[in-house]
């Protein structure tokens, strides 16, 4: 048994020392209040009474970011980690003025052509493939209208509606094709690959550490969680599911898995209310503004975290009957919502593939 305030308690401690050590300024700070809107917090192995785990926490790609390894590798492993994390957001970061994203939006702004890696026009290619499964709810051209919000600001305002719906004539994943590491779009197209980069990024460091001997670890990216292995005790994982807008990091379920992919999306990570209407970072691609869902958090367990990424975006905009429905024709994912009302409903399968229990 164990006790799930402690190991919340100490999770936070820890993430928070580690920040620190990297030097809190104040735009950290911004992202220190990310770090409380953690969807997903970790809730094992920590107290395992296992002194084997070392771990690393850094402020990257807009969010927090935590390995911490249970099995194998050691200090260097977790540097190259940083070192990768480093790399993605210098290629996929939208508003990074030096990333390779950056440029391309650019020259698709100017052109509507663009040259990108591999790396890049496969996330891309990816991206639009999920717009195609999704009829269009997952959509990366969404950059024009994402642009436009911001949902950390400190006196946070509404865009004018007439700039969204000039945006809205940009947004469309259909304006989109990737070949031969050429991109082409109707210009003026923004993309944001906000919903999908940090399972792609999940995927490579783990990838990445199972090639450098490690067995066992967990990959946090700002509630992003991919597992290598379970625990070195040959247990599960277990990974907590945290209760919508809640204040004091409740939990509203339990899941235990290995080697598997959680994410969640909802509607209390990132969003500010004006008033008394909330407004948050899931955009409708149709309307421009904060997509009107009867689900106030989607978790997706999947093998690859990409996948899950995208899919807790695209669920959450679909609404609970379509997501249902889309996430039981694929194999091997699962989901589970809490809805508007704060009932969980799971997919088919779910409680068979997830040991769960809920709060
Ligand atoms: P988070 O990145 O906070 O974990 P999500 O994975 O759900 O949450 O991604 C939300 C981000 O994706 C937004 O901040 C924005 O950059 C982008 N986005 C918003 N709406 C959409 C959409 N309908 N399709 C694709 N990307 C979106
Ligand atoms: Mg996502």
């Amino acid at each position: 048994m164990y006790n799930v305030q402690r190991r919340l308690c100490k999770m936070d401690t820890r993430t928070h020392g580690k920040c620190c050590f990297l030097g809190w300024n104040m735009k950290n700070i911004v992202t220190l209040a990310l770090i409380t809107a953690f969807f997903i917090l970790m809730l094992s192995g920590c107290l395992k009474g296992n002194n084997r785990e070392m771990s690393t926490s850094a402020v990257m790609m807009d969010t927090v970011i935590n390995v911490t390894l249970y099995g194998g590798g050691d200090r260097n492993v977790l540097n190259g980690c940083i070192a990768l994390c480093e790399k993605y957001d210098k290629i996929f970061s939208r508003t990074r003025e030096d990333s390779e994203l950056y440029r391309v939006n650019a020259e698709l702004s100017q052109s509507g052509k663009a040259y990108a890696s591999e790396e890049l026009c496969t996330l891309i290619q990816n991206a639009v493939n999920i717009g195609d499964l999704s009829d269009g709810a997952f959509d990366i051209t969404i950059g024009a209208v994402s642009s436009l919000w911001d949902f950390t600001a400190t006196e946070p305002r509404l865009p004018a509606d007439k700039n969204i719906k000039d945006a809205l004539g940009k947004v469309s994943y259909l304006n989109v094709s990737v070949a031969d590491n050429r991109i082409t779009a109707k210009k003026g197209t923004m993309l944001d690959l906000g919903a999908i980069a940090k399972g792609y990024v999940a995927d490579r460091l783990k990838d990445y550490l199972i090639s450098n001997g490690v067995s066992h670890a967990i990959i946090n990216l700002g509630g992003n969680v991919l597992c290598v292995g379970g625990n070195a005790d040959g247990e599960l994982f277990h990974i907590g599911i945290r209760k919508p807008f809640s204040q004091y990091d409740e939990i509203s379920a339990i899941l235990e898995i290995d080697d598997q992919s959680a994410v969640t999306s909802g509607a209390y990570e990132r969003y500010f209310i004006l008033d008394g209407i909330t407004y948050h970072h899931i955009l409708d691609p149709k309307t421009g503004y904060p997509a009107a869902s009867d689900i106030q958090s989607v978790t997706i367990i999947s093998k690859q975290s990409e996948l899950g990424d995208a899919l807790s975006t695209t669920c959450f905009v679909l609404g609970l009957d379509k997501a249902v429905k889309l996430i039981e024709s694929m194999e091997g994912v699962y989901a589970m919502f809490i809805d508007d009302k704060g009932g969980i409903i799971s997919s088919n399968g779910f409680e068979e593939a997830v040991n769960v229990s809920f709060r």
